[in-house]
């Protein structure tokens, strides 16, 4: 049996390691551009858009060093920093894709594995969030969730756990995981009639 590898009892990655890093305000300061900027909300730290973004747009492209999940278990609290973008390989997610939120009714995705594009047209000073579950696949990590959305799954869990007309969703949109979309037969895209 495994243990929870990350216990995070909000609806963020970064809260708890947020003090180890670095100060809130020169993050803030050191990772803001002219697309968006880092700003408090009520998990920690978030990512805002600073102007309209439309939809299909790249946002920011994750980047790290690639670990594996023994690693990323070693990590401690940081571990939760961590995007898993293989059965045992993860993203130790640098800033400031890091500060970007989970929300069970988000308005951006993870495409090609890394860019963070935009679902819909985001308006100045909206949040940026994606759901976590679509790079989750370990049978190993859940989150409490408090994202607000009418839809809030309450509980943040692997793609697999997700119900049929979401997980449709995210893949139709080509924004899950490719180690998990590997995963998943082609019949889920073209339900049969
Ligand atoms: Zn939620």
């Amino acid at each position: 049996m495994h243990l929870p590898i990350r216990l995070v009892a909000q609806t963020s990655a970064q809260p708890s390691i947020l003090p180890l890093f670095e100060p809130r305000l020169s993050a803030a300061e050191r990772y803001s551009n002219q697309n968006f900027y880092l700003a408090p909300c009520d998990v920690g730290l978030g990512v805002f858009a600073r102007r309209l973004i439309r939809r299909a747009e790249i946002i920011l492209r994750f980047e790290g060093p690639t670990i594996s999940f023994a690693e990323a278990k070693a990590r401690g609290p940081r571990e939760c920093m961590t995007l898993q973008i293989g059965p045992d390989k993860y993203l130790d997610t640098l800033p400031p894709a890091v500060y970007v939120n989970h929300s069970c009714d988000p308005n951006t995705g993870i495409e090609d594995d890394r860019n963070l594009v935009a679902l819909a047209d985001i308006e100045p000073d909206e949040e940026i969030r994606f759901d976590y579950s679509t790079t989750m696949e370990e049978k190993s990590f859940t989150m409490r969730c408090c994202c607000g959305a009418p839809s809030c799954r309450k509980v943040v869990n692997d793609f697999s756990t997700l119900p049929r007309h979401l997980q449709q969703f995210y893949l139709e949109r080509d924004v899950v995981m490719s180690f998990i979309r590997a995963q998943w037969p082609a019949r889920t895209l073209h339900p049969r009639p």
